[in-house]
């Protein structure tokens, strides 16, 4: 048998156990059980006594003063004992569902207010193999957009506070930029709303009600034309400079012109510093011209023959044909004092940045790209760490990868989901540049308590729904208080009953939720998606 139903198993014997010697059984106690029982028999296979737990469970208050008897206990959870007794030797049954490609799903960003509407279409969309990022509150939607970098928008037209049009108009350039498809609805379907949500550049528009299949198709042929854009564009659309697409073609013609003349060229990988300050002083709009104009200075600064590309986000990478190391330290230096005194304005103000850089020297092209990649990452990790603004050269010894790490915090009183939950976590591939941290706690208040995950490294919370002492919207609302709180990714596990905690949940601002019993598989991808927005 495998290992979480021996586990499951042992742990209901101890509960059972426990209770024979105590004179009086809480009635949370045993709800509490079933809940557990309802939440994890059918994600480890045991489906039958899942759902026997849940109706059992559905039967009975949530809160409720009474104290049981252990005769009381028995009789009520008859079925479960019954069912505990026979499948105490359970043969084994596997319930391994490895092997699915994920993490390349198209990602939808769905903005409405209502969340009923939310969680509906999250599940349905979910279930045609899109990963839906679902966002009720407007005013989160232009961080959101950065965060979650999305192939297609969905915009709800009627909310209360900001609607939908004045998000499109926040969003709009951003949208045309990176041919991102747009897609308005809304209950009102009158001409006038129609026609402007066209003349504000959306791809579509979908009255509200709709037919949930027609809704599908026309969200899919969006999403084809956008992969088919992706596929033919080589520069970047916000800085025009060449995306990363381009850089593997590129090297790939500077490793055959190696092959022919043994001319060493270089390579350097550049990240502005500290350029989320950028963005939370002065808006994502500024922080948008820093790169546009970081980029041009690159290209005036560089000969035409260097090629000059947008790695993501804020970081490029520079390749010198025909040049060595030495040369090309003291272009970047050249361009780093340069930059330095280069001001921008933003309203009355006027600010500057800096860059960080690491450069290497590609002495054998047979090695891949990634191989130099990672040289010039260290050395830009070297310079960052030694005080930023400086260009580090890679030295072959730099081989050892300096890795950004993500603390991945399972909150959970279940200590079946909370091994289940390590397993699947350590088992994940890993980016390029990330390791995992990983620490389980039984509940809220163990959480809060810690200093482990008040540093500044990014923390991805699982979190329970249900648990004593403190609950995990409780948990939630702490997480969302705090200072850098957006240093806190939270994917909130909960039990199909409590649709109002999922609108709650959306509400205080869980990045995504996942409700029990769900596969394995699911929860996987569910934590790979968010730890690819976080690394
Ligand atoms: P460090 O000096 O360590 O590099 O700090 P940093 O703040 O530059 O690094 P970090 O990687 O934490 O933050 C990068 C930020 O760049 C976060 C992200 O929101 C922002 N960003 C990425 N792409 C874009 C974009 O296209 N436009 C804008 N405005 N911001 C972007
Ligand atoms: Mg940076
Ligand atoms: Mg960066």
């Amino acid at each position: 048998m495998d290992k979480y139903k021996q586990y499951f198993l042992k742990n209901i014997r101890k509960k059972l156990e426990e209770w024979e010697t105590v004179p009086s059984i809480s009635h949370n106690e045993v709800y509490r059980f079933l809940h557990s029982i309802a939440g994890t028999a059918s994600i480890i296979g045991f489906d039958e006594i899942g759902s026997k737990a849940r109706k059992l469970m559905n039967q009975l208050n949530e809160t409720d003063d009474k104290q049981w008897t252990i005769e009381e206990v028995k009789q009520y959870l008859f079925e479960i004992i019954e069912w505990f007794d026979e499948n105490k030797k359970d043969a084994p049954v596997s319930f391994t569902d490895k092997g699915n490609k994920y993490g390349d799903k198209p990602v939808i960003l769905l903005i409405d207010d209502d969340t009923s509407f939310l969680m509906y279409m999250k599940e349905q969309l979910e279930k045609v193999g899109w990963y839906v990022a679902a966002i009720a509150n407007p005013q989160k939607a232009i961080t959101s957009f950065y965060d979650v970098r999305p192939d297609c928008v969905v915009i709800d037209i009627h909310m209360k506070e900001t609607d939908g049009f004045a998000v499109l108009e926040f969003l709009k350039e951003k949208l045309k930029q990176q041919f991102i498809p747009t897609i308005m609805v809304s209950v009102d379907s009158s001409k006038a709303v129609r026609i402007k949500s066209y003349e504000m550049g959306a791809d579509d528009f979908i009255q509200k009600p709709f037919d949930l299949d027609e809704f599908i198709v026309r969200v899919k042929r969006q999403l084809e034309r956008k992969k088919h854009i992706d596929e033919m564009l080589l520069l970047d659309e916000l800085t025009h400079v060449y995306n990363r697409k381009y850089l593997k073609q590129a090297y790939a013609l500077l490793q055959s012109d190696w092959q022919r003349s043994q001319e060493p060229f270089c390579l350097a990988v550049l990240d502005l510093d500290h350029f989320k300050q950028v963005n939370d002083r002065y808006g994502h709009l500024v922080g948008d011209v820093v790169l546009r104009e970081f980029a041009r200075f690159l290209k005036q600064g560089t000969r035409v023959s260097d090629i000059i590309v947008r790695f993501g986000g804020e970081e490029f990478v520079i390749l010198f044909p025909k040049t060595r190391r030495e040369e090309a330290s003291e272009v970047v230096n050249r361009l780093r004092e340069q930059f330095e005194c280069h001001s921008f304005r933003e309203g009355g103000t006027a600010f500057s940045r800096t860059f960080s850089c690491g450069v290497v020297e590609i002495t054998d092209a047979n090695e891949p790209l990634e191989h130099w990649l990672r040289l010039a990452d260290n050395a830009l990790y070297e310079a960052k760490e030694n005080g930023r603004n400086r260009v580090v050269s890679a030295t072959p010894s730099q081989e050892a990868v300096h890795q950004k790490i993500i603390k991945i915090a399972v909150v959970d009183d279940d200590p079946i989901m909370r091994t289940i939950i390590t397993d699947i976590v350590t088992k994940l591939p890993c980016e390029r540049k990330t390791k995992h941290e990983l620490q389980t706690f039984k509940d809220g208040v163990e959480f809060i308590a810690s200093n482990w995950h008040r540093e500044h490294s990014p923390c991805l919370v699982i979190l329970d729904g249900v648990m004593p002492k403190m609950d995990g919207l409780e948990v939630l609302q702490w997480i969302r208080q705090q200072k850098r709180s957006d240093r806190y990714k939270v994917i909130m596990l909960t039990s199909r009953r409590s649709e109002n905690d999922i609108a709650r949940a959306l509400e205080l601002g869980a990045d995504d939720y996942i409700t029990k019993p769900f596969k394995l598989l699911e929860l996987e991808a569910r934590i790979c998606q968010m730890m690819k927005r976080m690394s």
